[in-house]
């Protein structure tokens, strides 16, 4: 690989990103983010399973998930049949949420990125930069590996209402998931955009804009301009970051307190009606001795959004005091919590699960609640808060002090 200069996607350092050799990786002189991934990797492996998972995503689809006996009576769970269960019983929202994250962005993430990385192995010129970068935008929101997650904490919690057993679709999501993650785990993203054509030479001097999407650095004062290589508008920083994060912040906090008082879902039994909220559910699952489980659904639905806004909050008010304490520190806080804020949609894709199996008449029955409408917003808002944060304004601020 060529050296050549790359601004840090997290603190904005300007630098020469030096050649890589198999067994190193190139890391920012100041913040440490990993600019490059080891070098030999090729395109083909993240290539063959991302198109093994984007196969495997057909019979997920097409096939029952998981089946629930119970009363004497079978009932089968496909990947859509929660959506429609929740559209049936007025939850719009929230069945919009579960089929983009769950079903229609997966799908368009992965096409993507066969599309991508096929081309670039095939050798065909065709522009592909726009369309590696909507990939990259949508890898965030397509949650297959949460949704297997949910799958798993539905299992458990349908043991107490029946016999349940996992069909084809399941074992197909499971499937799906691993090639999905070993596609992610082997890609270099640093080389796919190294081999994709970009229509202006590389920037020669510090004074330019880094790309966000890309992080090609341009020889242009304008901003708004669109970057040669990927099409995205250019920003010396992502623009009115701290407005838009304190906003949504302010909105998150709001929504976090009815998230979790509130109950998420209701199972009638017999006519009777227990209202469960987040800890209600997250303490079945601790009184069924299911531990792990319970842990990770404690952590991933309460302490994630918690910890998403507690950390964003004293981001927010250390720029402003443009403080020089634990930058590094909090730029790798950063990282972390715009990298785990997904998993807190656990919960959502179990709720929506238990919704379309355990539909049994007056005898059992499973209803979405209003908690689960506010809990879905805390966690859409909290990434949505955590990606317009600019973590360069931290070093910017400082630095003018
Ligand atoms: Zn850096
Ligand atoms: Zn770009």
């Amino acid at each position: 690989m060529r050296a050549h200069l790359i601004g840090c996607s997290d603190c904005g350092l300007v630098q020469v990103l030096p050649s890589v050799s198999a067994d190193a990786v190139a890391e920012c002189a100041r913040c440490g983010h990993g600019l490059a991934r080891p070098a030999g990797r090729g395109i083909d492996m993240s290539l063959a399973f991302s198109a093994a998972a984007l196969l495997l995503l057909l019979p997920t689809a097409l096939s029952p998930l998981m089946s629930l006996i119970s009363f004497s009576v079978q009932r089968r769970s496909w990947l859509p049949s929660g959506v429609e269960a929740l559209w049936n019983d007025g939850f719009g929202p929230l069945a919009t949420v579960v089929f983009l994250f769950s079903i229609a962005v997966p799908f368009i993430y992965l096409a993507l990125m066969v599309w991508v990385l096929g081309a670039l192995r095939l050798g065909i010129a065709v522009p592909l930069g726009k369309l590696f970068r909507w990939a990259g935008e949508l890898r965030p929101w397509a949650m297959i590996e949460v949704y297997l997650v949910g799958c798993c904490v539905a299992y458990s919690r349908l043991q107490d209402i029946g016999t349940v057993h996992v069909n084809v679709g399941g074992w197909c999501l499971i499937a799906a998931t691993c090639s999905t993650l070993l596609a992610a785990i082997s890609l270099d993203e640093r080389a796919v955009w190294n081999a994709l054509p970009s229509c202006a030479e590389p920037a020669s001097s510090g004074r330019s804009i880094s790309c966000g999407a890309c992080a090609l650095l341009s020889d242009t004062v304008r901003e708004d301009a669109a970057c040669p290589r990927c099409g995205a508008t250019l920003h010396r920083r992502k623009p009115d970051t701290m407005r838009r994060t304190l906003a949504l912040v302010v909105a998150g906090y709001l929504l976090y307190l009815p998230a979790n008082l509130l109950p998420v879902l209701s199972i009638e039994r017999f006519g009777r009606e227990d209202p469960n909220t987040i800890l209600s559910g997250v303490h079945e699952l601790m009184s069924s001795g299911l531990w792990p489980l319970a842990a990770i659904v404690f952590t991933a639905s309460i302490l994630v959004p918690l910890m998403k806004l507690f950390g964003l909050s004293l981001m927010l008010v250390m720029t402003r005091w443009r403080s020089r304490r634990w930058l590094v520190g909090r730029t790798r806080l950063f990282r972390f919590i715009d990298f785990v804020g997904r998993w807190s949609n656990i919960d959502l894709f179990m709720i929506s699960i238990l919704v379309a199996l355990v539909q049994f008449g007056a005898l059992t029955r499973v209803r979405p609640e209003a908690g689960s409408l506010a809990f879905a917003a805390v966690v859409v808002i909290t990434m949505i808060a955590s990606r317009c944060f600019d973590p360069r304004v931290m070093w910017d601020e400082a630095d003018s002090t």
